[in-house]
């Protein structure tokens, strides 16, 4: 490399080439998505916005698979969980969240700072949720102390997702009417959600992740019965107030000035989502999940690395948790991977921090993408000397070519 003339090091900020985004969230926006976004923005009513905010609450009902009410803040993943928390709870009321990892934690982290009183069922990180657990909670909830659970779908730390209908009809068999509350962050638009069918009460998600839009945007979405809750819950809110956002599509929707160009971009991504089709969509990612099970698998037959999930039915589509054994820096990976191979990726959390890093493969993600990813951590992992068996990425490339045989061509 040339020397750089100031610091007579190889000067490492020239780059080439474009930068591989495989982080669970932010994930890649579509160009359409981007060229949506990169308008004028106009009044504040101004009736091509009001077309766009109605067509985006409409699409998100599809994708959330609801007739309930959406609510849209200007916010993150975070702040859709606050939104749900407090229109729904007080202080003092009792929560039930079942472990899921990192996710549950920090969700759990902010109820009680709300002054709600968690009740945790304890979970192992390595497989989903227990729901029998949780009905079993429920039932001895005699009086009736418990009023949510907070579920997340796919928790991003430990690339796991729970069986929320076996939560349902846990609680329904329970006989409880605690409200169901899902966080399907990391899950929609990747995986299958339904939330009437299901019986989720509320569901909470964020812009950044399988939406395929940059990060900004946080969403609830409330059935009759949280709205019902919400009414009759007289706990302080102001900006997240669901009540004042029930009122069609313009200022007060948003609790001030909406987040105009955020929406342009956020319509047409559901759009692409739907020209796709959610099944389509929902098998993509099923395949492009299993094609990086493969490479990690064959990675690990040296001993250093496994997927961190153990049943394969529970893995989630949209990222993937690898572990690393004891003497291998899994930050190291994901800075070399990053800085040195252009690819980002992302590290281990909570009890995984340093022993573990996840391949994001959601969103606008197709087979090339991912192949780069996978390639630049198989030449990572050669690069820092981890212990790793070769081929990953053939076994991701095979995989991906068996379906296509099998299936006939795909759009990825
Ligand atoms: C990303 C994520 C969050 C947090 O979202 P932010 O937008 O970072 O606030 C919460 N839950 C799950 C499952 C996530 O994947």
């Amino acid at each position: 490399m040339a020397p750089d003339s100031v610091s007579n090091r190889p000067n490492v900020l020239i780059k080439r080439g474009r930068k591989f985004l495989n982080t669970p969230g932010p994930t890649n926006v579509p160009q359409r998505v981007q060229n949506a976004m990169h308008r004028d923005t106009m009044d504040l009513n101004d009736p091509e916005f009001v077309d766009a905010a109605v067509e985006s609450f409409e699409g998100l009902r599809k994708v959330f698979k609801t007739e309930g009410e959406i609510f849209t803040y200007i916010a993150n993943g975070h702040g859709a969980w606050e939104a749900a928390l407090v229109n729904t709870l007080k202080p003092g009321d009792v929560a039930l969240v079942p472990e899921t990892g990192h996710f549950s934690g920090s969700w759990t982290d902010m109820a009680e700072a709300l002054g709600i009183v968690i009740q945790t069922v304890p979970g192992s990180w390595r497989e989903a949720m227990d729901p029998a657990a949780v009905g079993q909670a429920l039932s001895e909830d005699k009086e009736g102390r418990i009023k949510a659970v907070l579920v997340v779908h796919t928790d991003t730390a430990t690339s796991i997702t729970s069986d929320v209908p076996a939560v349902r009809k846990a609680m329904n068999e329970s006989g409880h009417d605690a409200l169901l509350m899902v966080d399907t962050i990391a899950s929609l638009g990747t995986t299958d959600f339904r939330m009437d069918e299901w019986g989720a009460d509320v569901a909470i998600a964020a812009s950044q992740k399988g939406l395929m839009m940059p990060p900004g945007l946080g969403f609830c979405a409330a059935n009759e019965k949280a709205i019902a809750v919400h009414k009759a819950n007289a706990n302080p809110r102001r900006y997240w107030d669901w009540t004042p956002r029930m009122s069609g599509a313009g200022y007060r929707t948003f609790c001030g000035t909406s987040p105009q160009l955020q929406i342009f971009g956020l319509r047409e991504g559901l759009r692409t989502l739907f020209e796709e089709g959610l099944e389509r969509c929902f098998e993509r990612h099923r395949v492009l999940s299993q094609a990086t099970h493969k490479a990690v698998e064959v990675w690990g037959t040296a001993g250093a690395l496994e997927l961190n999930a153990l049943v394969p039915e529970q893995r989630s589509v949209g990222v993937t948790a690898i572990r690393t054994a004891d003497g291998v820096d899994a930050n190291r990976i994901r800075e070399v991977c990053r800085d040195e191979m252009m690819v980002g990726i992302g590290g281990g959390l909570g009890d995984l921090g340093g022993k573990a890093f996840r391949i994001g493969h959601m969103g606008d993600m197709n087979a090339p993408m991912l192949y780069a990813a996978l390639a630049s951590v198989e030449s990572t992992l050669d690069y820092l000397d981890v212990p790793y068996k070769p081929g990953g990425v053939t076994a991701a490339i095979e995989h991906v070519t068996a379906y296509k045989k099998a299936n006939g061509p795909t759009t990825f």
